[in-house]
């Protein structure tokens, strides 16, 4: 079966690739990973929104499982239900999902036309696959209703921070709050920052401690003003740029939150 590809996909694909910064061979090799054909997948008879590789059953079943209290955990911290189809594909093989995300050391991925994809990589276990799908699930919600271009302006340290968050972890398993909170006050960190801007390993920090250092971040702005958490959360959904937001509805300006954030971890005992 052919596809027939719509412009304004091929622009979100163009806009993430440049987002993310990769080289010019990257971004092409990305962007027709975005465009690959999954019809090679099986949709599950137990849950037509989740679709597996022949030879994937076994991941698969975590993911089925895993589904419905995620999209239900995910909801609720979003504030609001899936306006968009729920696609899951679960690869059999890293080469199946070095070929539809264009890496293979990421657990899970959301790609720019709203498709989430698992890995089979040792790392996701029976037990971590359902914090991977609560993760990517987040990341779709973020950007459901949001241009490609918006989407693709999301701030990598909240769009990770937020999923890993939501999550309750997931995607920062390695790394604990505590260990999180000593390596910030130790200044091994990351500079937040209203655009797309850098992630983890321009700081010299590795995922999983960039993810739960962020998280940590974004639950001390929810834990401070809950309401004024949700109605930021809503304007990002809405496609409200991310600075504008956050200074609407924090009443303060992104580094400086951060700063006294810093400070009042260095203060915990
Ligand atoms: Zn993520």
């Amino acid at each position: 079966m052919t596809h027939s590809v719509s412009g304004a996909a091929v622009a979100a694909a163009f806009v993430l690739a440049g987002a993310v910064g990769a080289s010019s061979c990257a971004s092409i090799d990305r962007i027709v990973t975005v465009f690959r054909s999954t019809d090679a997948f099986i949709a599950s008879p137990e849950d037509p929104r989740v679709f597996y590789e022949p030879g994937a059953e076994a991941l698969a079943r975590p993911v089925l499982a895993a589904l419905p209290g995620a999209i239900v955990e995910v909801e609720a911290a979003t504030y609001g239900p899936f306006s968009v189809p729920i696609r899951i594909y679960v690869c059999g093989t890293l080469d199946c999902y070095r070929r539809f995300t264009g890496n293979d050391r990421s657990g899970g991925q959301t790609n720019p036309r709203r498709k989430i994809f698992i890995s089979p990589k040792p790392e996701n276990t029976a037990a971590r696959v359902p914090f991977v799908v609560a993760h990517e699930l987040t990341h779709l919600h973020l950007v459901q209703r949001c241009s490609a271009y918006r989407a693709a302006q999301m701030p990598s340290w909240f769009n990770e921070g937020f999923a890993a968050l939501v999550s309750n972890g997931g995607g920062a398993e390695g790394v604990s709050d505590a260990e999180a909170a000593r390596a910030i006050v130790a200044g091994w960190t990351f500079t937040p920052t209203t655009e797309h801007g850098f992630s983890g390993s321009h700081f010299g920090l590795p995922a999983h401690m960039f993810y739960r250092q962020a998280a940590l971040f974004i639950a001390s702005l929810r834990a401070h003003d809950a309401g004024a958490f949700r109605a930021f959360i809503l304007d990002l959904e809405a496609g409200r740029p991310f600075a504008q937001a956050f200074g609407d509805r924090f009443h303060s300006r992104l580094l400086p939150t951060w700063q006294a954030f810093v400070r009042q971890l260095a203060l915990r005992p």
